[in-house]
């Protein structure tokens, strides 16, 4: 289950097993099935991660 977060009024969501943030939950639900499967990151999904510091 990815986790669901709310963070300056925007629904974000996080793979749980690399801890990336996704607008998208559909993105987040493949970066955490690739991630417990490779136990590593896919560049092509996690270069759509939201960034925000
Ligand atoms: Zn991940």
């Amino acid at each position: 289950m990815v986790k669901e977060i709310r963070k300056n009024n925007r629904q974000l969501y996080q793979c749980e097993e690399c801890g990336f943030f996704y607008s998208d939950r559909e993105l987040a639900e493949k970066c955490q099935a690739w991630c417990k499967e490779h136990k590593s990151c896919n560049l092509d999904i996690t270069k759509f991660a939201v960034v925000d510091k």
